[in-house]
């Protein structure tokens, strides 16, 4: 058994090894040799997602320290190797002029494990990180490398958000943009009425709008504002937002925490790669002592689905350390939560108290289940396949393809046995 552990530290995996191989032809080797294996990210997931009863594999010693950033400046294009993570990529890239379309929260995940379970940042029209990708180099069961382009091959919509069930994923092709400047604004203490009443105006405002809430009395504790500085920005230098006020200093997303962890607020501009993540690279992300959950919904039910979590505040809130609202542009992605829809996640980081959290989420997701809300991949969710398949319109193409590439399963963990094959 190895001792490893998950980011949160609430799960040992079960996988009896774990190998880090040198190069991809080393991985193909690895690979043709396991039974069952899978690979692992940056171990920021916070369920068993990654896991498996055979070996794991790092890929963080491929070209390690980002040396194998290829940008093709004609095509627009960056090829990285899929354990890179996105806070050197995204140094890499804007010493050179270039520019990914958003972050997550985080900086520190890696790509291949963020596009694996649809991870994503926030912006009306920003799509979730799995649809930057245009290209996949993918070693298969039989150890073999084979390569995978947005433009030609058919499938390609379904093998993004894999889940890690098609291959191990050695590298990456994301589509790239000239680099360009964020400003980051914070309104502290803004009216539920207001923002409720004006849902699309708060989160058209800027790049990226995040809401910060724990759900309990009549205001929403900030706006976190991203703007792109060349854009108009109408929400940026205003003294009142949709009547929240200018935070004075810089804020973290957790009531009285320093925001040393943070990114640069108070409207000071800055390069993409500085501003879009919400927490620096160099320091914990979020918390660090906590488990985390998200739905994600259908942007047409986005204050039906606010009233019911606000509703909620009773059963939520004790457990919580604090919620965060954020909208995705639809895409086509068999297995994203945001297929053919535009969407907003409802987010919530919790105490770390796995057992009553537990508790509460098949509570929750009966309540927004209304709503059509899909959980996200790599947090604490409660549906199993049954209840995910009416979800997904893709579901059983993805399932067929993931028996079509791995006929022998040893790309299946108890996760995907669980939560997408139902055995
Ligand atoms: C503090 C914190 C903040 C977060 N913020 C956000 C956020 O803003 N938005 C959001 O959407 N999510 C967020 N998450 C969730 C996180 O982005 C996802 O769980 C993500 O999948 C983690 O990536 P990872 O590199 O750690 O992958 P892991 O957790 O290690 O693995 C995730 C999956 O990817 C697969 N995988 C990894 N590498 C490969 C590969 N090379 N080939 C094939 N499959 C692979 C694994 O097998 C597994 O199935 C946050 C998590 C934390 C801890």
């Amino acid at each position: 058994m190895t001792e490893e552990r998950n980011w949160a530290g609430n799960l040992r995996y079960r996988a009896a090894a774990l190998q880090r191989p040198r190069s991809v032809e080393e991985l193909q080797e690895m690979v043709a040799a396991a039974s069952k294996v899978r690979a692992l990210g940056s171990r920021h997931s916070f369920n068993d997602i990654a896991d498996t009863s055979g070996t794991l594999i790092s890929l963080e010693d491929i070209d390690a320290g980002g040396t194998g950033i290829v940008v093709n400046s004609d095509a627009r294009t960056v090829t990285v190797t899929g354990g890179l993570r996105y806070g050197a990529l995204g140094e890499e890239l804007e010493r050179r002029g270039f520019a990914l379309h958003n972050f997550a929260s985080l900086p520190h995940i890696s790509v291949a494990g963020a596009i694996a379970t649809a991870t994503h940042g926030s912006g009306d029209s920003n799509g979730n990180l799995a649809s930057a990708v245009v290209g996949l180099d993918v070693v298969e069961a039989n150890g073999e490398l084979r390569t995978y382009s947005r433009a030609d091959a058919p499938d390609f919509a379904g093998m993004v958000v894999s889940l890690g069930a098609l291959g191990i994923i050695a590298r990456v092709t994301l589509e790239i943009q000239p680099t360009f400047l964020v400003r980051q604004d914070v309104f502290e203490n803004l009216p539920w009425t207001r923002v409720l009443e004006n849902f699309d105006a708060v989160t058209s405002s800027a790049y990226s709008v995040s809401l910060f809430t724990d759900w309990r009395g009549e205001a929403a504790s900030l706006a976190w504002l991203k703007s792109r500085v060349t854009d108009s920005a109408p929400a940026a230098g205003r003294s009142d937002f949709f009547g929240g006020t200018p935070a004075l200093q810089g804020r973290h997303p957790l009531p009285g925490v320093s925001a040393v962890n943070c990114t640069e607020q108070l409207g000071v501009p800055g390069p993409w790669s500085d501003r879009l993540a919400h927490f620096r690279m160099a320091f914990t992300p979020s918390s660090g002592d906590e488990l985390q959950t998200e739905y994600l919904v259908p942007r047409g039910h986005a204050v039906g689905a606010i009233e019911v979590m606000r509703s909620m505040s009773k059963q939520i809130s004790p457990l919580l350390l604090v919620s965060e609202i954020r909208t995705m542009a639809a895409d086509d992605l068999w297995l994203s939560a945001n297929y053919g829809r535009d969407g907003i996640g409802l987010h919530l980081t919790w105490k770390p108290e796995q057992g009553a959290v537990e508790r509460l989420l098949p509570l929750l997701e009966e309540k927004l289940a209304a709503f059509d809300a899909r959980p996200h991949w790599g947090k604490l969710f409660h549906a199993e396949a049954a209840a995910l398949e009416p979800l997904y319109p893709r579901f059983t193409d993805f399932k067929a393809m993931a028996e079509r590439v791995d006929p022998e399963h040893k790309f299946r963990n108890a996760f995907l046995d669980r939560k997408v094959f139902g055995v």
